[in-house]
């Protein structure tokens, strides 16, 4: 089954839907988008002597060209290896290389950089949009080449947080598992009429952008090409039934501007991909209604561990509803979740240990990495290095990973914990807590805070704050205020770049 087959019959059966948006403005229906992809298939075959199997990657930001290329590869048999714009150009070079890409699509920003990087196995370029892409869509259209659901279909290139990133082989049985989910477990109401990206679609907005293909709806591009949070109030007010996918940090960014436009038309948000403050997830409930929904996923299974419906979010009668936001939520229909202790064993309900995937989502493997898919998948379950707790009803709460945890005076601290309290604070805008190496305690707890704009904040308010919300032991022992805190290009805080920068603080 070639997940292009869905583009194929959107492009047959609903050929009139518009289908590619830049901001207000049409650009393309599916009758229209559907014969660009065969196109551009056509000339990957004929004119690159590409064969199914090989690699493409995209080394693009946000663009309405994005979509048709992901199925243009994939209506080959080609594989696409979608690449966060944003990254360095050591990162370019070493997912090219690692990838064995031979073509490379760039946006016109990064032509530059990826043209440099030709030599080794990439051997062309092309800048989107521009004359040759142009030309290739004048190709006479390809047939659909037939995959088998087993087959490789999207490198996903992990955010490489710990190490060098490692590409998770994405099967296009993967790939169709994860669209299904999509309206099984996290946006489950119809009409589902357009998809906003407004996050990377080389990550999961891109990813998201199937289960939109599937039911012909309609995708946004900003016409910034990134987030711009009045564009996106804009056009949440002139796009009636508009779902985004946003990371907590985007979310957290909506919540910071005024709220004076009409957000009826919006239908979900769906945010993941880091932790959500319970104290955030009250405050978009309270802005936006009960249009908010959350997953927990990774790159070895895409957007697809757990999830929180929006109906769960909705649910402010059930006696746990605040317990519920704190989590992940429960299994999607795609696999089972279990916790398991460092020697493997299964944990019972209520005890901390590593979360194991298992399903028709999870990655086949890392590409050409026999040790790391050794480490990370056995007995068929995925090994997620992320640490929770299921509760009696299946919902996982995730605590730290587990070179986060804090070890203080032999006891655990989790410093999510500790940022769940503390962002309450009125005067703090973020937070992100650390352990700190000390001799006597073993660690002491280190909170680096983001205050609000022009707000001055006393250490011994915090103190006080801390000592009548939370463990005395949890507290932070030294308080860092910082004007922003390090990220990654896909918005999650870089604890291993605190803890360097705490070395060198002094007490
Ligand atoms: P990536 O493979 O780059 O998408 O990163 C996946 C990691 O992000 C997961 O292993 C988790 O540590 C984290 N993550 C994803 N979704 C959530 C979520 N909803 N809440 C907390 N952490 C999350």
């Amino acid at each position: 089954m070639n997940i292009a087959s869905h583009m194929v019959r959107a492009g047959r059966s609903f050929k009139d839907r518009p289908a590619i948006m830049k901001g207000t403005s049409l650009l393309q229906t599916y009758g229209g988008v559907s014969d660009r992809v065969s196109r551009l298939a056509s000339a990957l075959v004929s004119r690159f002597y590409l064969k199914a199997g090989d690699r493409v990657a995209l080394s693009l930001s946000n663009c309405p060209e994005y979509l048709e290329l992901l199925y243009g590869c994939w209506h080959a048999g080609l594989v696409p290896v979608p690449i966060n714009a944003k990254l360095h150009k050591s990162e370019f070079s070493y997912i090219l290389e690692n990838s064995e890409a031979t073509l490379c699509f760039a946006s016109p920003k990064l032509m530059d950089v990826i043209d440099s990087l030709k030599g080794g196995a990439l051997q062309s370029v092309v800048e989107v949009p521009g004359d040759d892409y142009q030309q290739m869509l004048a190709f006479d259209p390809l047939p659909l080449v037939a995959r088998a659901p087993e087959e490789p279909a999207w490198l996903f290139y992990t955010s490489g947080t710990t190490g060098q990133p490692k590409g998770a082989v994405l099967s296009h049985r993967n790939l169709l598992a994860m669209s299904l989910c999509y309206f099984a477990d996290v946006d489950q109401q119809a009409p589902w009429r357009a998809i906003l990206h407004a996050a990377p679609m080389s990550h999961g907005s891109g990813l998201y952008g199937l289960a939109h293909v599937m039911q012909a709806g309609c995708h946004i591009i900003p016409e910034s090409g990134g987030f711009d949070v009045t564009e996106i109030y804009q056009l949440i007010e002139a796009t009636p039934g508009l779902v985004f996918f946003a990371a907590p940090t985007m979310v957290k960014r909506l919540l910071d501007h005024p709220a004076d436009t009409d957000t009826t038309n919006l239908k979900t948000i769906i945010y993941g991909g880091g932790p959500m403050y319970v104290e955030d997830c009250l405050a978009g409930l309270e802005r936006f209604g009960p249009k908010l929904a959350q997953l927990y996923g990774q790159g070895e299974s895409p957007m697809t561990i757990t999830a929180l419906s929006a109906a769960i979010h909705a649910d402010k009668e059930h006696p746990r509803w605040l317990k519920r936001l704190s989590s992940v939520g429960i299994a999607q229909s795609a696999v089972e979740v279990r916790i398991a202790s460092d020697d493997g064993a299964w944990l019972p309900e209520g005890e901390v240990g590593e979360v194991l995937v298992r399903g028709e989502t999870v990655m086949t493997g890392y590409w050409r990495n026999r040790q790391a898919s050794a480490e990370t998948l056995h007995d068929g379950w995925l090994h997620t290095g992320d640490f929770g707790v299921l509760d009696q009803e299946g919902f996982l709460t995730l605590k730290d990973r587990s070179k986060d945890l804090i070890i203080s005076g032999g006891t655990n601290i989790y410093p999510r914990e500790v940022e769940e309290v503390l962002v309450k604070h009125p005067k703090i805008s973020e937070i992100s807590v650390i352990g700190r190496p000390d001799r006597e305690w073993g660690e002491t707890v280190v909170a680096y805070v983001v205050p609000k704009e022009d707000s001055l904040i006393d250490p011994a308010s915090l103190e006080k704050f801390c000592i009548a919300n939370m463990a005395r032991f949890k507290r932070p022992k030294h308080y860092r205020f910082v004007e922003s805190l390090p990220k990654n290009n896909y918005g999650k805080v870089l604890k291993k770049t605190l803890r360097e920068l705490e070395k060198s603080a002094k007490e």
